[in-house]
C-alpha cells in the first residue's frame, strides 16, 4: 500500500514529477496546504532540464486535483450502456463483479477474451505498467502499444540504431536549434527554455518546421511551413543543398555512415524546386534553411512526434534524422539529432510488469485498432475469438482512439463487459459496466523517467486521496487475487517495487532517489554522440535502412513495409486530397489540453473556448465560409461539426483542428477522431492522426 501522508508542519513543499503524456516529465514542486489540499505547482529550479518552467495547465493542477467532478466512489451501471445511469457499489462488490465477469469470459472463450487496455494518462512506471503483470499472469490478450510513438521511434531507430541521442541540455550550447514537427510551446515547454537560452547566450538561431504557424513557429528565427506529410521532401532538398554547396562533412560520412555516395547521387534530383512542389514551401525558404544548417554545423535537431503521425511518418523521421549525419554535427557538443531518450535508462521492470511469466504465444492486439477489434474484425482479432471483457486504466479510447465511430459501436456491444478505473467520468467511463475511482499522481507512489531528458524522478504520495479513490496498483492486485493470478509483484507495495527495480537495474535505491529527488542517467558524451560508432554491427549510421529489421520492441510489423523508401525520400502513401475530399486535416495538440486530459478544468476550457478548425481565408471564401461560421468536416469515416477560424498561417488546402475536445463538446457527440483512420502505419503500426482527407462546408 501507499504510505500515509504525514506532513511536517515546517515542510510546505512536496517534490514530484509530472505524470502526463509529455516528453518533458517536469520535476515539480507542489505547495501542500494540508494533508488533502494542494496549492500552486511549480517547476523545480534546481532541476537543470525543467529549469523552473512548466506549462500553465500543470501549474494550476489544483483545479484538476480538487475538481468537483472527481470520481469518488465505485459505481455500477443500472441503465442502458452509455446512459450515464449508475448506482453506488462497495469496493468489494465491484471487484467481485469484475472478477466474476473476467472468469466468465475466460470460461466461455478462453483467457484471450479478456483485454486489459491502458495507456499514458499516467506515465508512472508502477501505476501505468502494473496492469501488464495481470495480463501476463493470466495470459489475457496482449496490448500492442501503437497509438503514440511507433512511427517516430522506428523512423529514428532506422538510421541511428536506437532511441537515444545527445544530452537534451546541449540544446543550450547549439548554434542552431531545429525544432521539427513538434509544437513545443504547446506540448513540451522546456525545449523552448533551452533553445531560447542558446539564442540569448550565444546568438543561436532557432528554426522550426511545422504544418501551421503555431506558437513555436512564431518564436522561431526561421519558420519552415510545409504541407502535412511532406517533411521527407524538405529533408531531401536540404541534404541536396548540403552536398551541392560543399557543406557535407566527407571525413565524417566516410567514417560513420553506410552509403554516403549513393545518397549524394540519389539526392541529385531532389533539389529545392522538386521539394517545393511537394511541400508548398518556397524555394528561397528551403535554400535559407539549408544555408543555416550548412553554416552552423553545431546544430541540434529536436525531432518531434507530430510529423511522424502520418502514413509515411517513419520514412519522414528517418529522412530528417539523416541531416546531421551529412554535416557531421554529431561530433560537436550541441550537435546531432534527438528524438527521445527511451533507451538510456535500462530499467528492469520484471516485477512491475510480470515479464518473467510473459507467454509470447498469447496474441497481441493493436491498441489503435480498438474499433475494429471490438466490432469483430477477424484480421484485427488476429484470427482469435472476440474480446468480451476489458479493464481500462489511464486512457479514454472513446475520445482519443482513431476511427471513433467504430470505437463507439464496439463499446456499445451488450456482450462486452467493461470496467473503467478513472479519475473523471470520461466518455469511456460512461460506457462502462463498472466505474472505479482512481487516485491522481499526487495521491500515490510512483517513479517516472524522462523521454525528452535523462532523469529518473520520484513522485511520492503527497496528499490523501478524496472519497474512496484507489491507486491502479491496489486495484490490479485486488483483482489478481479474485481471478487467481499469482505473481510476487502483486504482494509488494509500489515503494517496494520501485526500490527493487532500481536495485536490480543498478540505479541505486529508493532511499537514495528519495534523498536526491532525481537521478541523472545521461550517458557519456562519446556514447551519446556515437563517436565510437552507431549501434549497428558495422557502427555506421544507416542512410539505407532495413525496414524489415529495424530494432523496435513491437511484436509484429504492419502496413506496406516492403514499399518503404530504401534511401531517404518522400513516400507518397499519405491520404491525398481528391475531388471529393479537397482538404487535408491534421488534429494537432491544443495548448490547454493534453490529449483528453485537462478538458475538465475551467481555465483550460475558457482558454480553448470551443472546437475550432483553422482554414486559409482564400479557401474559406471559395467554400462560402466566414470567420466563426459553423462548418461540417467529413470523409468516409464520419462527420464533425465545429467553428471555422480564418487563418493565413496554414497552407491552402490544409485544415488544422487543435484537439482533443470531449465528444460532447461537438454537436451530435462526434469528436474529431470520427475523421481519423486506424489503418496501421508501416513498419510497426500506429495511427495517422494528422493524415486525413476531408471535405468542408458551411453547416446548415
Ligand atoms: S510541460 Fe509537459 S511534463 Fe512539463 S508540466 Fe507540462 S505537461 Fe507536464
Amino acid at each position: 500500500m501507499n504510505q500515509t501522508v504525514r506532513l511536517p508542519t515546517a515542510k510546505r513543499i512536496g517534490y514530484s514529477a509530472c505524470p502526463h503524456d509529455c516528453p518533458s516529465t517536469c520535476a515539480l514542486e507542489v505547495e501542500l496546504l494540508d494533508e488533502r489540499t494542494i496549492g500552486r505547482v511549480r517547476g523545480s529550479k534546481d532541476n537543470d532540464y525543467t529549469a523552473g518552467v512548466i506549462c500553465a495547465k500543470v501549474a494550476r493542477y489544483a483545479e484538476r486535483e480538487h475538481h468537483a467532478k472527481r470520481l469518488l466512489h465505485p459505481l455500477r451501471r443500472v441503465g442502458p450502456k452509455g446512459s450515464g445511469q449508475f448506482a453506488p457499489i462497495s469496493w468489494d462488490d465491484a471487484l467481485d463483479l469484475v472478477a466474476e465477469e473476467f472468469l466468465k469470459a475466460e470460461r466461455r472463450h478462453g483467457t484471450e477474451a479478456v483485454w486489459p487496455y491502458f495507456y499514458a494518462g499516467t506515465m508512472g512506471l508502477v501505476q501505468r505498467d502494473g496492469i501488464n503483470r495481470l495480463r501476463h499472469a493470466k495470459k489475457y490478450s496482449g496490448f500492442h502499444s501503437t497509438i503514440c510513438v511507433n512511427p517516430a521511434y522506428s523512423g529514428f531507430a532506422a538510421g541511428v540504431g536506437r532511441i537515444a541521442g545527445p544530452d537534451p541540455r546541449e540544446m543550450a550550447k547549439s548554434d542552431l536549434v531545429v525544432i521539427w514537427g513538434t509544437n513545443a510551446v504547446n506540448t513540451q515547454v522546456n525545449v523552448m527554455t533551452h533553445a531560447i537560452r542558446a539564442r540569448k547566450e550565444r546568438g543561436a538561431k532557432i528554426a522550426a518546421v511545422d504544418i501551421y504557424m503555431n506558437g513555436t513557429m512564431e518564436q522561431a528565427d526561421l519558420a519552415v511551413l510545409v504541407k502535412p506529410g511532406t517533411d521527407a521532401a524538405l529533408a531531401c532538398a536540404v541534404m541536396h543543398c548540403l552536398f551541392r554547396d560543399g557543406k557535407a562533412d566527407w571525413d565524417y560520412l566516410d567514417k560513420y555512415t553506410d552509403a554516403p555516395r549513393e545518397l549524394e547521387a540519389h539526392l541529385k534530383t531532389r533539389d529545392p524546386a522538386w521539394a517545393s512542389a511537394i511541400t508548398g514551401t518556397p524555394v528561397d525558404t528551403i535554400e535559407e534553411f539549408a544555408r543555416l544548417i550548412g553554416e552552423r554545423k553545431r546544430a541540434f535537431f529536436r525531432l518531434g512526434y507530430g510529423f511522424a503521425r502520418s502514413r509515411n511518418g517513419a520514412a519522414s523521421m528517418h529522412a530528417a534524422s539523416c541531416i546531421p549525419a551529412v554535416t557531421g554535427a554529431w561530433t560537436l557538443e550541441g550537435g546531432g539529432a534527438f528524438h527521445n531518450n527511451a533507451e538510456i535508462f535500462k530499467l528492469d521492470k520484471t516485477l512491475i510488469e510480470g515479464l518473467d511469466v510473459h507467454d509470447r504465444s498469447v496474441r497481441m492486439l493493436d491498441q489503435s485498432r480498438i474499433g475494429a477489434i471490438l466490432t469483430g474484425d477477424r484480421e484485427a482479432l488476429r484470427g482469435g475469438g472476440p474480446v468480451t471483457a476489458m479493464i481500462v486504466q489511464n486512457t479514454n479510447p472513446m475520445s482519443v482512439a482513431p476511427d471513433q465511430n467504430k470505437v463507439k459501436q464496439g463499446f456499445a456491444r451488450d456482450d462486452l463487459f467493461v470496467c473503467v478505473h478513472e479519475q473523471f467520468m470520461t466518455e469511456t467511463a460512461k460506457m462502462a459496466d463498472v466505474v472505479l475511482p482512481a487516485t491522481t499522481f499526487l495521491e500515490h507512489d510512483d517513479v517516472y523517467r524522462g523521454g525528452g531528458h535523462q532523469y529518473i524522478i520520484l513522485g511520492p504520495k503527497l496528499v490523501e486521496p478524496p472519497g474512496e479513490c484507489r491507486d491502479n496498483h491496489t486495484v490490479i492486485a485486488e483483482l489478481a487475487k479474485r481471478v487467481g493470478a499469482s505473481h510476487p509483484g502483486f504482494a509488494m507495495s509500489p515503494r517496494e517495487l520501485i526500490d527493487q527495480m532500481l536495485r536490480v537495474s543498478k540505479r541505486g535505491t529508493l532511499a537514495e532517489l528519495e534523498a536526491n529527488r532525481w537521478l541523472d542517467c545521461q550517458p557519456a558524451f562519446r556514447q551519446a554522440h556515437y563517436l565510437d560508432g552507431f549501434p549497428w554491427a558495422d557502427g555506421k549510421f544507416r542512410f539505407k535502412p532495413q525496414w524489415e529489421t529495424v530494432p523496435f520492441r513491437s511484436p509484429y510489423q504492419s502496413g506496406p513495409v516492403a514499399a518503404m523508401p530504401r534511401l531517404p525520400d518522400y513516400w507518397a502513401v499519405v491520404e491525398e486530397a481528391d475531388a471529393a475530399h479537397p482538404f487535408r486535416l491534421a488534429t494537432s495538440p491544443a495548448r490547454g489540453f493534453l490529449n483528453s486530459t485537462f478538458t475538465e478544468t475551467p481555465t483550460s476550457l475558457a482558454n480553448e473556448k470551443r472546437p475550432t478548425v483553422m482554414i486559409h481565408p482564400e479557401d474559406a471564401v471559395e467554400q462560402g465560409i466566414g470567420d466563426g461560421d459553423y462548418v461540417v468536416l467529413g470523409n468516409t469515416r464520419g462527420q464533425v461539426r465545429l467553428h471555422a477560424k480564418l487563418f493565413d498561417g496554414v497552407r491552402r488546402g490544409v485544415l488544422i483542428a487543435e484537439s482533443i475536445w470531449p465528444n460532447a463538446a461537438y454537436a451530435d457527440g462526434c469528436g474529431v477522431n470520427s475523421l481519423t483512420g486506424a489503418d496501421p502505419i508501416a513498419p510497426y503500426g500506429g495511427a495517422a492522426f494528422h493524415d486525413n482527407k476531408v471535405w468542408v462546408r458551411k453547416a446548415e
